[in-house]
């Protein structure tokens, strides 16, 4: 099937472009859609947007495993405080999971952090969303923006060009800079500094869901290993939580995910563990029994009906390092990733900047893309939405 180009001349623009379907990109669509529902746009016209993805799913770190489709391979966990992700889950009509082995009151999404995507998604147009879209770059002309994408996986990649008004950024920060996405004029020193030294949160991770048939384990269980894990320190996991979850139907599923870092460096002979599934959740299951206090009480353990593995250092769009060494440090607020760049003629802003790890608050976290998506909607509202 084609992809849905939208049709623009430099004279008939789209009124917003935007450049990532994460959460953050989704949840702006989701309320330009609300915002077009009661109003039309200062110049009497219907707010023309749409948004380019470069992966052939929606969702960018917010992803469910291959086999039951209803585990988180991504973001799963929302905290107490994060009132926007409460305030989303509630108007979507969704439900949550205690994680009863946290003591912070902690919960996922029932069906996976996905369901919050899906949701959204059923509520958009979807001619208004091209997949498989890359953007590679932006030039600034006297009223609009000419962005140019690559579409398909045929070499060389078909390209199109698009103009907009407008372009709200939602890739994390190092993946908006050149060579991925090129700028012309390019963006301000302060702000390809700032996006040069901000990591792209939970990338280097590798996620491994576990099925069985049975719950073998309880929550002191886990409260242990958890424990144990973190003082034996010494293979690929780093952390282990229970990700089980009952079915609409009643039916059970009884896993657990467990938080990797594989080594990519081609030093240590661990290509296996990278190329084979099967092989790198055999590993983790001997690390894991190795710590174990009682091994015949955990013979369970290598008994998985079935597995996932989701590389996420291995996402192009995601990831700007494909050979982690480390998780890195949390991203912290910084004003700079979040300010506008680019004036047109009638001094208004270009280009706009969300996406989590430029929230002001809660940055890396789901809860910082619904605030970043929150904070330019009220920057559009500034200078041009009603
Ligand atoms: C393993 C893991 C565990 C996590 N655990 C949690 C958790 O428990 N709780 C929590 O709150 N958060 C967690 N997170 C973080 C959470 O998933 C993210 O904060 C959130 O999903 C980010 O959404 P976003 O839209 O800002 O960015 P992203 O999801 O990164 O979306 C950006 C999108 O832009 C696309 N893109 C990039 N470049 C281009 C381009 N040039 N053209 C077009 N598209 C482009 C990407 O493909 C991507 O889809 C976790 C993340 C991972 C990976």
């Amino acid at each position: 099937m084609m992809p849905s180009i939208p049709e623009t001349t430099p004279y008939s623009p789209l009124s917003v472009l935007i450049i990532g379907g994460g959460l953050s990109g989704i949840a702006i669509a989701h309320e330009l859609v609300a915002i077009e529902k009661s109003h039309v746009d200062a110049h009497n016209r219907m707010i023309r947007w749409h948004l380019l993805e470069s992966q052939n799913y929606i969702g960018g770190r917010i992803k469910n495993d291959n086999i039951t489709k209803q585990i988180d391979v991504g973001g799963a966990w929302i905290w107490p405080s994060q009132q926007k992700m409460h305030k989303l889950i509630r108007d979507l009509k969704l439900t949550t999971i205690c994680q009863d082995e946290e003591d912070d009151g902690r919960v996922r999404i029932q069906g996976g952090a996905s369901r919050v995507i899906e949701s959204i998604v059923a509520r958009l147009n979807d001619q208004c969303i091209t997949l498989s879209a890359t953007v590679i770059k932006c030039v600034k002309m006297e009223n609009a923006i000419q962005a140019t994408f690559v579409t398909g996986l045929s070499t060389p990649p078909q390209e199109h060009v698009v103009y907009t008004e407008r372009i709200v950024c939602t890739a994390p920060p190092r993946l908006s800079l050149p060579p991925r996405i090129k700028w012309n004029p390019p963006l301000s020193s302060a702000k390809m500094m700032a996006q040069k030294q901000t990591n792209t949160w939970m990338a280097p991770v590798t996620k491994v869901v576990f099925l069985y048939d049975n719950k073998h384990w309880d929550v002191s269980w886990l409260r242990d290993m958890k424990r144990r894990i973190y003082f034996y320190r010494n293979g690929l996991v780093f952390d282990l939580y229970d990700s089980c979850f009952e079915e609409v139907d009643g039916c059970n599923f009884y896993a657990f995910t467990v938080f990797a870092l594989v080594d990519w460096s081609d030093q240590n002979n661990t290509r296996d563990l990278r190329e084979s599934d099967e092989r790198l959740a055999s590993v983790i299951i001997n690390q894991l029994l190795s710590i174990v206090p009682s091994q015949s009480s955990s013979c369970w353990m290598r008994q998985y009906s079935s597995h996932c593995v989701h590389h996420w250092s291995q996402v192009q769009s995601l990831s700007d390092d494909p050979h982690p060494e480390f998780v890195g440090a949390h991203p912290h607020p910084n004003q700079t990733l979040s300010q506008p760049e680019w004036k047109s003629a009638s001094g208004n802003n270009m280009v706009y900047f969300a996406g989590t790890e430029s929230d002001l608050s809660s940055p890396g976290l789901m809860e910082g893309a619904v605030g970043s998506a929150h904070r330019v909607i009220e920057e559009l509202k500034e200078s041009w939405l009603p």
